[in-house]
């Protein structure tokens, strides 16, 4: 293969991806606004949306007027384009959902998890039956769909079999990507639960706009995403950002990962509800599960409730001010289930008992937020997944089994003019 021919096609790739990342994201856009936001010429721009047009993937959607000239057509991406599934595997049910391409959700199907260590095969069957029932309802091709994302706690190594070791599930380097590409052709996508949707957040939630953020998700468990420079930080190997087991009190109460004082135990809703018992002279808080039973917590008038949602602030605003410290970020956006619920009451409490414990200088250059998608935005995150992949592919199909260069349309390769810089 041609080197200059390689390197030529790998520029249109990319300019194609630049193009259709800022239409997706910030579209219904004109050539015009396309044209001033990414820096291409104009002629580069009518080139690559016009033969993107042509493959149905963008199209346009009205039109504005410009100053005194030609209405300005607006370009979106086509929805119904392709489709994307995105699956939460949460701690009592796996959560499988389908999407077009402007995530508007059009098949649900979920499957309830009983065991606190769920077997790793039954998983995998749920999320193939899953995904065989989201295509069967909405009524579409399924090779119209362009990729399977799922969503799961722990690490998820980024290796060919996507192994996943999560602690706290008894997951030891489950090669759950090997176990799902083995029941369907649909290409898989496998990543910790808070990155998705910490990607969600970023994209069109209150991540939106920075691009140093640290997206904190509170649950029964703790995680965290740590977006620097606009990219996903993943350290080695994927690890990084597993914020809820970081030591928030030394030789402190025993969490789910087997250590001592992990801020999870403090913080993450079980580790809370576990508190107030103890303070409560051993009896819990009524109410059926773990959700209920911290609504009610929340709801409580009773002098250890308030005493324990007040330690609870405290320790989650210096977990908090940790990020800070470490990461610098301009924003930092409180969800998970939990979360949202402690930081719809105490937002202003717990920006106070971050300042507390957070140098002052990247404090004052920090705001903290609430996670705009609600806690039920785990499998929609998942999605982002295979649309990440389409957007930095730029749009350009893979066929299976065939090689990259053979896929890729050999007209782009006779048309090395495009004007890029
Ligand atoms: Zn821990």
């Amino acid at each position: 293969m041609d080197a200059r021919r390689t390197t030529v096609r790998d520029m249109r790739r990319a300019n194609r991806s630049l193009l259709l990342t800022r239409i997706w994201l910030d579209g219904p856009l004109s050539r015009h606004e396309l044209g001033q936001s990414t820096a291409l010429s104009l002629a580069s721009v009518s080139n690559l949306v016009g033969e993107m047009i042509a493959e149905g993937i963008v199209e346009e959607a009205g039109s504005v007027d410009s100053d005194g000239g030609r209405p300005r057509v607006l370009l979106r991406v086509a929805p119904g384009y392709g489709y994307l599934v995105g699956a939460d595997v949460g701690e009592t049910r796996v959560q499988v959902e389908l999407f077009d391409l402007a995530m508007t959700a059009l098949a649900k199907a979920e499957y309830p998890i009983a065991a606190a260590e769920p077997d790793p095969q039954r998983v995998a069957e749920h999320l193939l039956h899953g995904l065989t029932a989201v295509v069967e309802q909405a009524g579409i091709d399924p090779g119209a769909v362009l990729g399977f994302g799922v969503a799961v706690s722990g690490t998820v190594e980024r290796t060919a079999d996507a192994v996943v070791h999560a602690q706290t599930l008894g997951w030891e380097g489950v090669p759950l990507g090997a176990m799902l590409r083995s029941g369907t052709d649909i290409p898989v996508h496998l990543d910790n639960g808070a990155k998705t949707l910490g990607q969600a957040e970023m994209w069109f939630g209150a991540g939106r706009g920075s691009r140093h953020a640290v997206i904190a998700l509170v649950g029964s468990g703790i995680g965290a995403s740590v977006v620097a420079d606009g990219v996903g930080y993943r350290g080695a190997h994927s690890s990084a950002g597993e914020w809820g087991h970081t030591t928030i009190v030394y030789g402190g109460r025993r969490c789910r990962c087997g250590n001592l004082g992990c801020l999870e135990a403090y913080v993450g809703a079980e580790g809370v509800l576990d508190r107030f018992r103890l303070a409560n002279r051993g009896r819990p808080v009524a109410g059926g599960d773990e959700e209920s039973a911290f609504s009610e917590l929340l709801r409580s008038s009773s002098r250890t409730a308030a005493k324990v949602l007040d330690e609870t602030v405290g320790y989650l605003g210096a977990g908090v001010a940790t990020l800070v410290n470490l990461f610098n970020p301009e924003r930092v956006v409180l969800g998970g289930w939990a979360g949202l619920a402690l930081g719809e009451r105490y937002l202003p409490q717990i920006r106070a008992a971050t300042a507390r414990h957070a140098l002052r200088q990247p404090y004052a250059q920090t705001s903290i937020e609430l996670c705009q998608l609600g806690p039920d935005a785990v499998a929609m995150g998942a999605a982002t997944l295979p649309m990440a992949r389409l957007l930095r592919d730029g749009g350009v199909p893979r066929v299976p089994g065939v090689a990259r260069e053979t896929a890729t349309p050999p007209r782009q390769a006779r048309r090395p003019r495009s004007r890029t810089r």
